[in-house]
Parts: C-alpha cells; sequence; structure tokens
C-alpha cells in the first residue's frame, strides 16, 4: 500500500501540482497495476473475469474523469466526490475473480479521501458504498461461506477506522491551519506595521529641524540625523568617530570655556542622566560657533536596564542673538541712565546738606524726590547687572571676608525696616567664620533675601538668618520666614529674570523680578548653589551654598570659626 497523509490529494497536489482527483487516481493506479501485472505474468486469461475487466473499465473511466477534470480552470466538488464512490465500485468489482484477491483492502484508499473531504459525513458515504459497492457483491458472487464472513467484517471495519482516522486528523490539521493562519495573518499586520513606522519615524528623523542622535548602551552612535550631521561638522572639523565623548570645540553658555570630557552631552547622557535645555556653543571659530539646547534622556530595557539613550539638539544661536542684543540694549540705557542720575542725586544731597537753602515744605518734596531717584538709580544698577551676569561679564573680586560679620551687618542695616514693618529680624551667626569670596557681591546676596523675606513678610511674622559650616567645606545661608509662601508650580521659574509670583502681583508687592536672579548669579559665580523650600502661606527658606575657598578653588580661607553663644535677636 503507498503511504498517504490524511490529506494524500492535497499532499501529492503540492508535491505534483496536479489537482487533486487526478492524483488521487494515481495513487490507486500503483496497485491496480501490480495487481493486473501479477494476474499477466502468473495467471491464466480464465483468472480475469468479466466483473475483474469491468472493474478496470470502470477505473479507466474514472481515471480518464479525472484528467478531464484536470483540465477544466477548476475542478467541480461533485467530480472530487463522485470519483471515490466511483473507485469503490471499481475495487468492488476487480475483488470479483475466482480465487479471490486482497483487491477489497484497497477500499480504504477512497474511503480516506471522502473522508478527508467529507470529515463524519464521508466516512458515513465510505462505509455505506463499502458496504454496497464491495461486500454486498462479493457475498452475490462467492456466496456466505467462512472466508466471505471474514471478509465482510475485515474490509468495512478497516475502512471505518481508517475513514475515521483521517476524519479526525483532517479536522485537527485544519484547525490548526486556520489558527496558523491567523496568527500568520496577525504577524503579517504587525509587521505591516512596525514597517510603516519605521517609515513614518525615518521621515520625521530626517525631516525635523533638531539634530538628534540615538546612543547604544556602549556610546555607540546608532541613530544620527541629517541635521545632526551639520552640528557634528561644526564641532569636529576633523571627523568623529561615532562614539560618545570625543571633546571636539564644544564650549560651556558663556561661549569661550571648553567643555571638559564630564561636561559633554553625550558623556553626561551616558551616564544616565536626564536633562534639558543645557545649552552649550559648538563650532572652532568665534564668529561661526552656534548655540545649542541639548535635552537627553536614558533609554532602558525591558529590566528596566541601561540601554543607552536619545539627545535632541536644537539650534538657538537666533534666540541667544536676540537675548544678547537685548541685553546689550538694557546694559547700555542703564549704563546711560545712571549718570545723570548720579548727577542728580549729587546735587540734591548738596542742596539737602546746605542749612536753609530751601523752605521746610519744598525740603520735604525734596527728600521725596531723593527717596524715587535712589529707587530708580537701584533699579537701573540691577537691570546693568542682572545683563551683565547673564553674559558671564560678572567680575569678582575675590578675597578672606568674615562671613558672619557681613551678614550681621546687613541685618543691622535692615533693622529698621524690620521694625517699621513689625516683622522680627533674628539671626544665629558664629563668631567668626571665614570664605574667600566677593564681599560687595556677597553682601548683595544677602540684602536681596533678607529684603525679600522682609517684603513678603506680614507684620507679627518672622525672619531669621543663619549660617552654619556644612560638610565638604561648604558654608551655608539660610535665610527662613513666616510670610506668604510660593506655590510650588512657581518655584521652578523663581529664579528667572523679570518673574514675579502670582501671590505677590495680587498683593501688589512692589518689585521688578530681577533680584533672585541676580542673586543666582553671584552664588554661581562664586561656584555655590541656592535653593529653595517652600509652602503657600506658611513661608520659605532660602539656602545659599559657598565653599569656603572660594570660586574655582581660590586660595584657602583663614579658618576661625568659632560659634558665638546661642542665637542674638536684632530688632524685632
Ligand atoms: P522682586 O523684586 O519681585 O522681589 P525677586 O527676583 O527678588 O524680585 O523675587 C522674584 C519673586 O519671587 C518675587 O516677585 C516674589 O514673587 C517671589 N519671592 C521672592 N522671595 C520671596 C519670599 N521670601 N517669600 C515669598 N515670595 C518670594
Amino acid at each position: 500500500m503507498v503511504g498517504v497523509t490524511p490529506e494524500s490529494g492535497a499532499f501529492g497536489q503540492a508535491l505534483t501540482g496536479l489537482p487533486k482527483p487526478l492524483v488521487r487516481q494515481c495513487v490507486l493506479l500503483v496497485p491496480v497495476a501490480l495487481d493486473l501485472l501479477v494476474l499477466v505474468l502468473w495467471g491464466s486469461p480464465g483468472d480475469v473475469g468479466l466483473f475483474y475487466a469491468g472493474g478496470l473499465a470502470l477505473f479507466g473511466i474514472a481515471t480518464a474523469l479525472a484528467t478531464g477534470a484536470a483540465l477544466l480552470p477548476a475542478v467541480p466538488r461533485a467530480v472530487t466526490s463522485v470519483l471515490p464512490v466511483v473507485d469503490l465500485a471499481a475495487i468492488g468489482l476487480m475483488t470479483m475473480v475466482p480465487d479471490g484477491n486482497g483487491m477489497g483492502v484497497l477500499a480504504v484508499l477512497p474511503a480516506m479521501w471522502l473522508a478527508a473531504d467529507h470529515r463524519m459525513r464521508g466516512v458515513g458515504w465510505a462505509l455505506l458504498a463499502t458496504l454496497a459497492l464491495v461486500s454486498v457483491p462479493s457475498l452475490v458472487y462467492f456466496g456466505m461461506d467462512v472466508a466471505w464472513w471474514s471478509r465482510a467484517l475485515l474490509v468495512p471495519s478497516i475502512v471505518g477506522m481508517c475513514a475515521i482516522t483521517v476524519a479526525g486528523t483532517t479536522q485537527l490539521w485544519e484547525r490548526q491551519n486556520h489558527v496558523l493562519e491567523e496568527q500568520g495573518q496577525r504577524l503579517e499586520q504587525a509587521f505591516a506595521d512596525v514597517v510603516a513606522n519605521q517609515a513614518l519615524n525615518k521621515a520625521i528623523v530626517t525631516t525635523v529641524d533638531v539634530g538628534l542622535v540615538a546612543l547604544d548602551k556602549d556610546g555607540a552612535y546608532k541613530v544620527v540625523n541629517p541635521r545632526h550631521h551639520e552640528f557634528l561638522d561644526l564641532t569636529y572639523p576633523d571627523g568623529h568617530h561615532g562614539r560618545a565623548g570625543e571633546v571636539g570645540f564644544s564650549f560651556a553658555a558663556n561661549r569661550v570655556t571648553r567643555l571638559t570630557h564630564e561636561e559633554l552631552p553625550t558623556v553626561r547622557a551616558m551616564s544616565g542622566e536626564a536633562f534639558s535645555d543645557y545649552v552649550v556653543w559648538i563650532g572652532e571659530h568665534p564668529e561661526e560657533r552656534r548655540a545649542l539646547s541639548v535635552s537627553a534622556k536614558p533609554v532602558l530595557d525591558a529590566a528596566g536596564d541601561f540601554d543607552g539613550a536619545v539627545l535632541v539638539y536644537q539650534d538657538i544661536t537666533d534666540l541667544m542673538s536676540a537675548l544678547r542684543i537685548k541685553d546689550d540694549f538694557v546694559a547700555s540705557v542703564s549704563h546711560e541712565l545712571r549718570t545723570p542720575l548720579t548727577a542728580i542725586m549729587g546735587f540734591l544731597d548738596l542742596v539737602l546738606d546746605e542749612e536753609g537753602s530751601v523752605s521746610p515744605s519744598a525740603r520735604q518734596q525734596l527728600l521725596v524726590v531723593k527717596r524715587n531717584s535712589e529707587r530708580l538709580l537701584r533699579l537701573v544698577s540691577d537691570l546693568l547687572f542682572a545683563a551683565q551676569a547673564q553674559d558671564g561679564r560678572l567680575a569678582l573680586d575675590v578675597e578672606p571676608v568674615d562671613l558672619p560679620l557681613l551678614a550681621w551687618q546687613s541685618v543691622a542695616d535692615l533693622a529698621p525696616r524690620a521694625a517699621t514693618g513689625g516683622v522680627a529680624l533674628l539671626h544665629e551667626l558664629p563668631k567668626s567664620l571665614v570664605v574667600n569670596a566677593d564681599p560687595v557681591r556677597i553682601r548683595q546676596v544677602v540684602d536681596n533675601l533678607l529684603s525679600n523675606a522682609l517684603k513678603y513678610t506680614p507684620a507679627g511674622g518672622t525672619v531669621t538668618l543663619r549660617i552654619v559650616e556644612t560638610l565638604d567645606d561648604e558654608v551655608a545661608l539660610l535665610i527662613s520666614d513666616t510670610g506668604i509662601g510660593i506655590d510650588k508650580r512657581e518655584l521652578s521659574r523663581l529664579f528667572t529674570r523679570f518673574f514675579r509670583t502670582q501671590d505677590a502681583e495680587t498683593r501688589a508687592i512692589q518689585g521688578v523680578g530681577l533680584g533672585l536672579a541676580i542673586t543666582k548669579s553671584i552664588v554661581e559665580s562664586h561656584d555655590g548653589h541656592i535653593d529653595v523650600e517652600s509652602r503657600p502661606g506658611q513661608g520659605s527658606t532660602f539656602t545659599v551654598v559657598l565653599p569656603r575657598s572660594g570660586p574655582h578653588g581660590a586660595a584657602a580661607a583663614d579658618q576661625g570659626d568659632d560659634q558665638l553663644a546661642g542665637p542674638v535677636t536684632v530688632g524685632s
């Protein structure tokens, strides 16, 4: 017998490319031809009876039918269903030879085909057809002897078992096929989505006007868009090796200080840091330098481990130029205003100093003029200072400074204002603590923070100034108040120039929003930092931390730092 699969027709069809019915006929042809050969070689003409010849003829007709159907564009379903029945009839006839033969077993093949095509219905047809076309004719031909019973039971039961197995297996195979097909479709869809997304991402990456870089976990450049290639050419005129951390012509926000290896955006990103708006300048020649605002985010793998980083570089040269023009304008206007204002105040002092030079009422009016001129001069000086500080033009005059003494002087100067406002101004200061700093600038920091604390603390509140030495050879200046406080959504913009909180505006508390920006510039130019903690309605604490050795490790300061016994209160 020929080895077949449940869908032997389909299998053969796949192998030969011929239609299923024809393949099946060919499969059946092999045992039929063998049996005929045996008869021709070793049998006598009497062995080939009329029935056998009729069976052969029927088989020939079925094969011709299958061949004819194969020529059609599509084999009619009826042909596929009828052919196995015709084959069973042919097999039934061919079993009717005087000495009997084993052809009856061949009924298994058409039965399996019926089961494969029509499942359990096909099993029923196969059994019926086997009984009617194979078993009953042989009963008639051989008579009901013992051998017949054996054949009559054996053939239909083999046929039934094979047909049921094929029907079940085909059903299972079909179900699995269906599942596979569905999975295949889903995979195809997913693949199409991935391809479409890739195309979209590629289009975005190549079109956007920002530089984009994706680094892998070893710091190699995985993706670089065309815009960033322009930035790379400018930073590395001699070429770039495609790895994070190459020091080229990159400069800090002040445009002149070369970035160190650790300060490079790619190195910061590779350390897992996420940052935004990191301003760097790139380019060998100062006049060709471009300003970039860099943002970075680490990329994590499925297990949450660092797997690289993505960096975005935005060209902000035009913005920086506009800001510079604005700062230059503000600086020069402030500068021009300062000279006549100083002259006005000088002459006012002369008039006011001279006893009896003006009437008492005119003196009162001139005092108002003087107060406002002083305010105007302060504002103009702040504007000039802020413009210079922003531009990195802040020159420091560093020397050893006794910080508690400096702070105490500021407290003493502001004590009358605290008293007028009904605010208690307290301080807790060590006896002496020397730091390397610019005394004028640091005094400005203390004055700004203390006067803010007094300004934003209603009567009955308390403002406290403390100085403490921290670890790492640093000193911290803490100015706390019990005033109006700051909303946490506004904290991040607090040190931006001209920023004022909503609350300060609503309460119409005077100010322009420059003091904290200036304070921050001074602190940072001393290599220190300033932080704030605040709760609306409860108060704020500003903390300034300065290195005792001064900016960039200026000459070591004297270390006398005895604590004053207990807090001392000035004013009430
Ligand atoms: P201003 O001249 O407006 O005081 P600053 O730069 O010194 O400018 O402060 C900016 C803003 O920060 C202020 O307008 C105010 O809204 C808020 N602020 C500063 N210090 C305090 C404080 N101690 N308590 C509450 N709000 C403060």
